[in-house]
């Protein structure tokens, strides 16, 4: 089986850990290829994005780190970019100008409150629910919709390499009392959105955070919207979307043995410089 990462953080934001760390916990697990893709930077103040001004200090470490370890690990320069209309995505100015080796495009804040502040999906409950109120006229359908509806703006208008963690939002629902993700509203959204991703060719990865972080019993997405994917002709890899060298392959196992469930004998890998489908073993 070969293992790769493309969706790891650092300590040029909200990560622990030198990027070498990473690199060398990937050559203990005998991996042959990882890309880093910390958070790149958002025009406001964030506890987890990487500062501006560290930005050209970042990608120059990792290119010299290409090739210190040239002939031993491939070693990729990414970026994880928020998609805020209007404001940043995979395709603004300020990431195509980068030498940026594939980035990962991820959904995390769902427009503003009334006070300006952006409102983060994937943040504290209470803030979930304030945001249902203060936003979405109380209404979690609202919420979800707007959510999905913005997956499908990026993958249309701000296209990234990688789609990050798809159906995020069901962190806040581990419980099954906010929403049902059975019910035909969401299916709905999740099929639209499937059938836009498909159009675009663009590669869903299969992200385990969730699970080695205990915070979702499920990899992002649902081993069912994986099923769906696979119809779809979507193709996928598998990220942990490790915040410290000890997560890098963390629940691979079984995010492989759900991608098999799910019908794939493949998963996409960055191999020489090119996007490549390996065998999943
Ligand atoms: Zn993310
Ligand atoms: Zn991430």
């Amino acid at each position: 089986m070969i293992w790769s990462n493309y969706h790891g953080h650092s300590h040029y934001c909200d990560g622990k850990g030198a990027i070498e760390e990473y690199i060398q916990e990937a050559l203990k697990q005998g991996m042959e290829t990882i890309g880093i893709s910390s958070h790149a930077p958002l025009p406001f103040e964030t506890l987890w994005a990487m500062p501006q001004e560290r930005i050209n200090e970042y990608i120059n470490e990792i290119v010299l780190l290409k090739k210190k370890y040239e002939g031993i690990i491939q070693v990729y320069t990414g970026l994880e970019v928020d998609f805020i209309p209007d404001m940043i995505g995979p395709e603004h100015d300020s990431i195509k100008q980068l030498l940026l080796d594939y980035n990962v495009g991820s959904v995390h804040y769902v427009d503003q409150f009334p006070d300006g502040t952006h409102f983060e999906a994937d943040g504290s409950r209470q803030g979930f629910v304030k945001a249902i109120d203060e936003i979405f006229e109380g209404n979690i359908q609202k919420l979800v919709k707007r959510y999905f509806e913005l997956v499908r703006m990026m993958l249309k208008t701000s296209t990234p390499t990688i789609l990050g963690h798809l159906d995020k939002i069901k962190i806040q629902n581990t419980d099954g009392v906010l929403f049902d993700e059975n019910a035909a509203w969401y299916r709905d959204e999740m099929m639209h959105t499937l059938e836009v991703l498909s159009a675009s060719g663009i590669i869903m990865e299969v992200n385990t955070r969730g699970l080695y972080k205990k915070k979702c019993d499920a990899t992002y997405p649902s081993l069912w919207v994986l099923k769906e994917a696979f119809k779809l002709g979507i193709p996928v890899t598998i990220n942990s979307d490790a915040h410290h060298p000890r997560e890098l392959t963390g629940n691979f196992e079984y995010a492989a043995s759900e991608v098999k469930a799910a019908g794939y004998r493949v998963t996409s890998h960055l191999w020489n410089g090119k996007w490549e489908e390996k065998p999943l073993g």
